[in-house]
């Protein structure tokens, strides 16, 4: 490798078309020396239907479809709620759990009644991290993020479930919370803070380069 080519950063494209993870992401992996991190506004990609029966089958075929499509490493990541007196549900179907198109205040509302008078409103967050290079390796992380959801919405921040959780030990939900201090105990911040280590031994070891 050249010394003009060691000092471009190494390319790393955001697989998510979701405008509040790509935020988050960029704040927890920016300050990743010799990574520069693309969205799909920098390189358009196809939405990629999620057919995987679990967060992990849905992580990995995201970074890989992404990756086969523009040719760049890709980091994509799959997350949703899991309510202890619903099974787990609404898991994967965390996006679309009130029908298609997906409506966050449907989902939310549905919530709501799915829980109306249980008394266990045991929940977690449950986030995988998956990175595809473009020769095929594969490196996965999760993070978990325990809480409680609250009896009805409250706060503006944030997305998806966030009016509804309280994590464990707050009373304030996560859309009462600034984005910095989701950040800090989120479970795509232990997903990505786990990928960021990875992340930064493959930019030291050249592996993430996408040029020869
Ligand atoms: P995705 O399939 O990873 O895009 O996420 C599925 C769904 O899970 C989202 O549409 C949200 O409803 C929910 N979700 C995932 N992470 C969060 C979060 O941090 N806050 C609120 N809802 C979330």
């Amino acid at each position: 490798m050249s010394s003009e080519q060691s000092l471009r950063p190494a390319q790393l494209l955001l697989g998510t078309q979701n405008h509040g993870k790509i935020q988050e992401a960029k704040d927890l992996l920016s300050d990743i020396g010799g990574l520069e991190l693309l969205t799909v506004t920098d390189v358009a990609f196809s939405d990629v239907a999620e057919t995987g029966n679990s967060f992990l089958d849905n992580a990995i075929l995201k970074a890989r479809t992404i990756c086969q499509e523009t040719g760049l490493p890709v980091l994509s990541e799959d997350a949703g709620l899991e309510v202890d007196a619903l099974g787990g549900a609404p898991g994967v179907y965390s996006a679309r759990f009130a029908g298609e198109p997906s409506n966050t205040d449907n989902n939310n509302a549905l919530l709501l009644e799915r829980l109306h008078g249980v008394a266990n409103r045991t929940a977690r967050f449950v986030a995988v991290a998956a990175l595809c290079l473009i020769d095929g390796q594969t490196f996965v992380c999760t993070g978990v993020f325990p809480g409680t959801i609250a009896t009805e919405a409250s706060g503006d921040m944030g997305f998806g479930y966030d009016p509804l959780f309280i994590p464990e030990g707050e009373t304030r939900t996560l859309a009462q919370m600034s984005l910095y201090e989701k950040n800090s105990v989120s479970h795509r911040q232990k997903a990505l803070a786990r990928m960021g280590a990875i992340l930064e031994d493959l930019v030291r070891s050249g592996e993430l380069s996408t040029r020869p």
